[in-house]
């Protein structure tokens, strides 16, 4: 059987040591062949004894010089060509070996080797919701001008694939999203006021990264998800729902025109969805353990309230501005994000720095790369300004 090469973008974080478990599972012809981290050296050197990796690449020479030092201490006989910054994970993306691209980095930095990926025609496996956030149109185009496939891992957008097989899209009546709904689900608006991050960090049902886990307590999170559907799957906002389901057991739905809903449901665990996206069209058994719905037992559904929650009414106004609006609103949410998880802003403040940063945006189109990474340069600038304008006095000048 043809080698199946995968390289993985982000390799240390949560997405991208699950796909390494995945491709270990699978074994032949999947193999990895090229990996980019950011500073987690020592985790990549493990990686490398495993996985032996042809190309890696990190985030600058410092520890390129460490990752060295920790291969030699491990005492690896491989030595992978080592590469640094945006042009080693370009490299990672688009190494002539990979068939496959998953791309698991977090924010804004791994648009541009997404796009190299899809350019090149190769599979682009996509854990990183912010690129369709920030550049939906720039990055559905390129892959549909390469002929490349885009296969969502992201659980809800994987799931609704699945739900889609072999539907007709005209049958397609709406996308239905489900949200666990986070830790402050049935919190009032002052418990939320005093949430530390801690507390934010305490996901009920998913163990994911740091972005993403405040993201899914403020609900940031299924709003980025709903304009990810809307480029992944081509539907308007008035197509996709939100519902809440705190057991997290339904992925995702699919309502068509004739009444009929199909879910798909499975345990919380990432690996099914990576696995999905790595062998698509195809099914290979899976090791994992078993959906078990008698110790399920009940699976609830509520309506988000969007009055606790803002950031996702917040999303859909985005998706339907257009534009460069979604690039904005997801720039001020990582910059916001980013000075709640250093102790510098309350947790319901993001949704107002947000909301600021949306409402001085003049919406442009958003069909060139040099546009996307303008407005998103813009909304970083105007969000550090607004924190520093309400006292967030710590927060460092960009
Ligand atoms: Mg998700």
């Amino acid at each position: 059987m043809r080698v199946k090469g995968i390289a993985v973008l982000g390799s240390t974080g949560s997405i991208g040591c699950n796909t390494l478990r995945v491709v270990e599972a699978l074994g032949e012809p999947f193999r990895i062949v090229a990996l980019a981290a950011r500073r987690n050296v020592a985790k990549l050197a493990e990686q490398i004894a495993r996985h032996r990796p042809l190309l890696v690449s990190v985030e600058n020479e410092r520890c390129a010089e460490e990752l060295k030092e920790h291969l030699r201490a491990i005492g690896t006989a491989v030595a992978p060509q080592i590469l640094i910054g945006e042009q080693g994970l370009i490299e990672v993306a688009t190494h002539e070996r990979a068939s496959c691209v998953v791309a698991a980095t977090v924010g804004a930095v791994g648009l541009v080797p997404t796009l190299r990926a899809l350019e090149a025609g190769k599979r682009v496996a996509l854990a990183n919701k912010e690129t369709l956030v920030m550049a939906g149109e720039l990055v559905t185009r390129t892959a549909q001008n390469s002929a490349a496939e885009l296969l969502p891992i992201d659980s809800e957008h994987n799931a609704l694939h699945q739900c889609l097989r072999g539907e007709e899209r005209a049958d397609v009546r709406r996308l239905i999203l489900t949200a666990s709904g986070g830790p402050f689900r049935t919190c009032d608006r002052e418990a939320m006021e005093r949430a530390t991050v801690e507390e934010a960090m305490r996901h009920p049902t998913w163990n994911m990264g740091a972005k993403v886990t405040i993201d899914s307590a403020t609900l940031m999170n299924k709003g980025l998800e709903v304009i990810e559907a809307h480029w992944l799957f081509g539907f308007d906002a008035d197509q996709i729902d939100v519902l809440i389901h705190p057991e997290s057991v339904v992925h995702s739905m699919i309502e068509l025109i004739d009444g009929s809903v199909i879910a798909q449901m499975g345990i919380t665990d990432m690996r099914h969805a990576i696995q999905y996206a790595l062998t698509y069209p195809q099914r290979l058994a899976c090791a994992l353990p078993r959906l078990d719905l008698v110790r399920v037992g009940t699976l609830h559904f509520e309506r988000p309230d969007v009055e606790r929650f803002p950031c996702l009414a917040l999303a859909y106004r985005a998706l339907r501005a257009g534009g460069t609006m979604p690039a904005v609103m997801n720039a001020a949410n990582e910059e916001a994000v980013n000075a709640f998880l250093e102790g510098h802003l309350k947790l319901t403040e993001i949704a107002r720095i947000v909301a600021r940063v949306m409402e001085q945006h003049a919406v442009r189109e958003a069909s060139s790369l040099d546009a996307i990474l303008a407005a998103d340069a813009w909304a970083r600038r105007r969000a550090a300004e607004e924190m520093r304008a309400s006292g967030c006095g710590a927060v460092a000048p960009v």
